[in-house]
């Protein structure tokens, strides 16, 4: 089921008057069948947005499609939507079959076809064995395939969920996003995961929509929104170690930082926010020189830390290619990964 969101909008007025744009005026379209990250950092939105979209919150403006139907102001229940919210939410006191059941009590569903459905979900999230249990005798990542049936559990036509690793231990949290990647392929569900971690929104998801307050950045496929992030809020938020940012000028095509010859770019003289990430550097004889203040040798790659333009900067480069004891070492950097950004507006200028 395709996912439209127009011009979704959401001010929250406090009781003073005082206005919060928790979402501004969102327009985007979810493919059917996608897995998408809702990605920003905390406050930017992705759960008034995720809450609209389930019929929990009412949008102060805009429009809410799942395929051709509008379901602004269609009630929750009557949506097709399933939800996993972090803390699990499981009833204490019912059983892993009862919690699963749960959602079809009011429904006109035969009861053998309910208890197949029960089945089918708990074992598609694999947790078959544990039907007789109750919440408190699960861990963790237990509970959360458990919520996940549930939510799966009326054949909804669309998933979201809410932070849904952020309870688990990170042992746990690796192997649940796997697990959630394989529900999703296997039931093929569009599904939005809302998180404010980077690294998980790029290791799960097919698509990547990008906030800051309330606002829409960017929308692509994880790599590519690494390799082309389209303004400097992107830029940082995406990639570990972060990218660095330095202070360059163009002159005649050639970008300069330090009196260094950093690059070739298409780009009108003038002064630019760089960004430069560390794994795009290489050592390279006909590069530019840089006094190592500091160099780490993690096993085939040496962290290498160094001023530019008076900002610290750090570059992952082969161990093979810095002798130790080093220090100065000549640099290049990769092909397509210099990153110029308008200083005014921070917006992308050119990756070269
Ligand atoms: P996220 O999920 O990205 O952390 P939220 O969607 O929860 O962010 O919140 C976005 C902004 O809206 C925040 O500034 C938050 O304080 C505000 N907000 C969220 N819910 C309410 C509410 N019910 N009343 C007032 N402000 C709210
Ligand atoms: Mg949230």
């Amino acid at each position: 089921m395709e996912i439209r969101l127009e011009n979704l909008t959401k001010v929250f007025t406090d009781k003073t008057g005082r206005e919060t744009r928790a979402v501004d005026k969102l327009d985007i379209v979810i493919e059917s069948g996608k897995l998408i990250a809702l990605l920003g950092p905390s406050g930017c939105g992705k759960s008034t947005t995720l809450f609209m979209i389930a019929g929990l919150e009412k949008p102060t403006e805009g429009r809410i499609f799942f395929g051709d139907d509008e379901v602004t102001k269609l009630a929750p229940e009557k949506r097709g939507i399933g939800l996993v919210f972090q803390n699990y939410a499981l009833y204490p006191h019912m059983t892993v079959y009862q919690n699963i059941m749960f959602p079809l009590e009011n429904l006109k569903i035969k009861r053998e076809e309910a208890i197949a459905r029960v089945h089918e979900m708990a074992n598609l999230v694999g947790i078959g064995e544990l039907l007789e249990r109750k919440p408190g005798q699960l861990s963790g990542g237990q509970q959360q395939r458990v919520a996940i049936a549930r939510a799966l559990v009326k054949k909804p036509r669309v998933l979201l969920l809410d932070e849904p690793l952020s309870n688990l231990d990170a042992r746990l949290r690796l192997q649940m996003r796997e697990e959630i990647k394989r529900i999703q392929r296997e039931t093929g569900i569009t599904t939005i995961f809302v998180t404010h971690d980077q690294e998980e929104a790029m290791s799960i998801s097919d698509q990547m929509v990008v906030l800051n307050f309330g606002v829409k950045q960017q929308v692509d496929a994880p790599q590519e929104m690494y390799n082309h992030p389209d303004n400097l809020f992107v830029a940082k938020f995406l990639g570990n170690p972060p990218i660095n940012v330095i202070q360059g000028e163009v002159k005649k095509g050639t970008l300069f930082a330090d009196k260094k010859k950093i690059g070739v770019v298409k780009a009108a003289d003038g002064e630019y926010p760089v960004g430069l990430r560390p794994e795009d550097f290489k050592v390279d004889p006909e590069g530019f020189e840089v006094d190592l203040k500091e160099t780490f040798h993690i096993g085939r790659d040496t962290l290498i830390h160094f001023e530019l333009n008076g900002t610290d900067v750090r570059a992952l480069v082969d161990s093979d290619d810095v002798e130790i004891g080093a220090k100065k070492v000549k640099l290049s950097v990769k092909k397509n990964k210099i990153h110029l950004f308008d200083k005014e507006s921070g917006s992308i200028v050119s990756h070269e």
